[in-house]
């Protein structure tokens, strides 16, 4: 099978912070796999800008640096890394002042699609686009691409969304939640509403609950101390797991168009229930002979912002009312894995005895690692011996079933980029959708804040702390394993 590449149009995509570590790290990386794919066109071009003082010669050297570290040998070679960083420029500019501004004028042309990455704080946001106007660099056809955090409660949300709106329409701007990029995550909305076989089940009648988890391995580590200012439930909950949330639980859209898309997201956050603080389990794990413990690389031995946050949440519609839905994210876990499992009840009248007939299926959507989906089946174990059941799952691994072309797959950011200079915002998130998040999250962190709850300790290379696991048994349920 060979993948579709599609060329997009000419551009010009200009990077402010193109020398930070997310441009070097994801950004220009992600940007070269689609050269090698041959998807970029003839007379693309990337601008990157930074206040460091250097000329394009050295960018392109950094970037040729950073391509040899972060893209697998197998998927580079310098052939195509020589061709890929002509397609680059570097120009100093501070977002703040007023020095390059002109110059940066001057290099955009006018002709192709632009689009301008705001790979800095938010704090800067308001500088760039007021300087992209008062310079006349952008136009209403020019698109802005803003990254997390997108504030930090519902007040600094709406400030922000604010500051953009002075200059951009809401139609220009594209706010990434990587999640969104990602091959299953779309591959989520292709399986419910591409196939007749689910979405007649997809209720709270026929689904008993759904769980989402995406645990991590890695711990704070050196970024600590600014981790402490945000936590789990800002970093993860309230954008990823929450964007998550929306494509499970949403109706299906008339098309799939940017906003008949994102109107039935948005429906989906405002039908969410408060969530009860006893419902909420939060955790820091605890020091041992591989590491320091939360607290310790926080540089803050009274924190009590949480690394780990485990929470029922209930949605208040037609379609899910009664089937709650367990979210789980955390660091220094067992293993790293993001799934949705969603767990269908059980028959309701067995054939083979009540013991063994009863077994609900469970459909697994893999987002790392080895993106894939699984769907657990029940089926007579082979061989003699009577009706034996036993549960097999139906397994699709994208590696395997692709094969070779599975390499070519784009990564989050790739496809995301693409998308901006395609003009599909469809996998990026609305003004309205944003605020309508924290709108929900605001008065759950102002709960624990109020009461100064401390998180409870987990011992790392756990699946968090002893009462995460409670919340779901005390509803007779019990959380999928996290596999090493
Ligand atoms: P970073 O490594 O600190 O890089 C910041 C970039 O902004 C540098 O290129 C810096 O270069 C430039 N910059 C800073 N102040 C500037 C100014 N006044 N004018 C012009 N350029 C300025 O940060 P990062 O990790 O790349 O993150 C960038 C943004 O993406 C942040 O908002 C972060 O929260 C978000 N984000 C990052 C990641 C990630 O994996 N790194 C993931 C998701 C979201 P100079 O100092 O030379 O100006």
């Amino acid at each position: 099978m060979v993948s579709r590449v599609i060329p997009v149009d000419e551009f010009d995509l200009v990077i402010f912070g193109g020398t930070g570590d997310l441009a070097r790290r994801k950004i220009l990386p992600g940007l070269y796999r689609r050269f090698r794919s041959g998807q970029m066109p003839e007379g693309a071009r990337i601008i990157g800008a930074a206040r460091a003082d250097q000329d394009s010669a050295a960018y392109r050297k950094m970037i040729q640096d950073a391509i040899e570290e972060f893209v697998p040998e197998k998927s580079r070679d310098s052939e195509s890394i020589a061709e890929f960083i002509k397609l680059l420029e570097y120009i100093p500019i501070d977002a703040t002042g007023e020095g390059g501004w002109k110059e940066l004028a001057a290099m955009v042309r006018k002709e192709v699609v632009k689009a301008f990455y705001f790979s800095v704080g938010p704090s800067l946001f308001g500088d760039l686009a007021e300087r992209l106007h008062k310079y006349g660099i952008a136009d209403d056809q020019s698109r802005l691409v803003v990254e997390k955090p997108f504030g930090r409660d519902l007040d600094s949300a709406k400030a922000l969304n604010a500051v953009l709106a002075q200059h951009f329409d809401e139609s220009q701007i594209y706010r990434i939640d990587h999640y969104l990029g990602k091959e299953t995550v779309q591959n989520l909305m292709a399986v419910r509403f591409g196939n007749i076989l689910f979405e007649p089940l997809w209720n709270s009648q026929y689904v008993d609950h759904i769980q989402i988890t995406a645990a991590e391995t890695v711990a704070v580590g050196s970024r600590g101390a600014y981790y402490d200012k945000s936590g789990a439930m800002r970093d993860m909950v309230q954008n990823h797991l929450m964007q998550l949330l929306c494509l499970i639980a949403m109706e299906p859209p008339n098309e799939f168009e940017p906003d008949a898309v994102r109107d039935e997201k948005l429906k989906v956050i405002r039908a969410l229930d408060p969530v009860a603080q006893s419902d909420i389990v939060r955790g820091q794990y605890s020091g041992n002979a591989d590491g320091p413990s939360y607290v310790e690389e926080a540089e803050n031995p009274d924190s009590k912002t949480e690394c780990f946050v485990a929470m029922k949440v209930n949605i208040s519609n037609w379609r899910w009312k009664g089937t709650p839905i367990y979210l789980r994210t955390g660091k220094r876990l067992r293993a790293r894995e993001s799934e949705i499992a969603v767990v269908f009840k059980d028959p309701p009248h067995s054939i083979f005895g009540e013991q063994d007939g009863r077994r609900g299926n469970v459909l697994v959507i893999r987002l790392q690692p080895n993106e894939g989906m699984n769907l657990r089946v029940t089926i007579k174990e082979p061989g003699p011996g009577g009706m034996r059941l036993m549960e097999v799952p139906l397994d699709m691994s994208f590696a395997e079933a692709l094969g070779p072309d599975a390499e070519d797959v784009p990564d989050a950011y790739e496809r995301l980029i693409m998308d901006v200079i395609r003009g599909n915002q469809t996998l990026f998130m609305r003004g309205d959708e944003v605020e309508a998040a924290w709108a929900w999250t605001d008065p759950i962190i102002k709960g624990w804040t109020e009461r100064g709850d401390k998180p409870k300790l987990y011992d790392p290379g756990s699946s968090g702390p002893e009462d995460a696991l409670m919340l779901l048994h005390k509803d007779g349920r019990r959380w999928r394993e996290i596999k090493v």
